[in-house]
């Protein structure tokens, strides 16, 4: 199967409120735009530099960065970045606060948490969420805007342990989503699901899901 029929067919099994991200890392110009083809226009890269080459030449799409961002490449991303899917500090969000305010921009968030038991993936642990969405210091940042939650599963074929971890991340955000949040933040995206595991992450309650090897197939690089 091509991309364009892969795409298709994994467009045609998701449910209304579930949106397609098709993970590009590593893919050559050329697959993208493939899947541009079929109609797909959100990409996620998880390197800045793999992504500025590529959001030259397609500046149409939609970039979505959903690996671990460095405060110095924050401002190569900030002028154009459709989601940012992996805040997962403080110092992080401020930096993005501050060089989106110097183009008059306020760019779109997602705050990532630690679910895995691997000690390898980044994120806020619940707690440190908590505190950072009860503190004070998020009211003075007017250029960010939180729109949900992202975080990434253990990678492990234990089913069970991977459901156990998503329905853990959609209960804090459905707590979240009902409490008193900040002006800048609400809880309408809930970015989990990767290839081999999205089927159970739509069954409990991803709306985003970030889909790589299942459309382009494996990554040699
Ligand atoms: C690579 C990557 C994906 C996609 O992984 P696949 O298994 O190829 O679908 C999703 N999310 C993040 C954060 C990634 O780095």
């Amino acid at each position: 199967m091509n991309i364009k029929n892969r795409i298709e067919q994994i467009k045609a099994s998701l449910p209304a409120h579930v949106e397609l991200i098709a993970v590009s890392k590593t893919q050559p110009v050329e697959r993208i735009r493939e899947a541009m083809e079929a109609g797909q226009l959100a990409f996620g890269e998880n390197k800045v530099q793999e992504m500025l080459p590529k959001q030259e030449v397609l500046p149409q799409a939609q970039w979505h960065m959903i690996g671990h961002l460095q405060t110095n490449k924050v401002k190569y991303i900030v002028p154009f970045i459709h989601l940012i899917h992996s805040v997962d500090s403080m110092k992080l969000l401020a930096e993005i606060n501050k060089r989106a305010a110097r183009i008059n921009r306020v760019v779109p968030c997602l705050l990532q948490v630690h679910i895995a038991q691997e000690e390898t993936k980044f994120g806020f642990s619940p707690d440190e969420l908590r505190n950072i969405l009860n503190g004070t210091e998020i009211h003075a940042l007017q250029h960010v805007q939180i729109r949900g939650l992202m975080g990434m599963a253990t990678f492990t074929p234990d089913q069970d342990q991977i459901r156990k971890e998503f329905k853990s991340l959609r209960k804090l955000f459905d707590i979240l989503k009902e409490s008193s949040l900040p002006k800048q933040v609400s809880m309408n995206i809930l970015s989990m699901g990767m290839s081999h595991d999205y089927r159970i992450a739509i069954e409990e309650g991803s709306t985003m899901i970030r889909i790589g090897t299942a459309i382009f197939g494996e990554r040699t690089a």
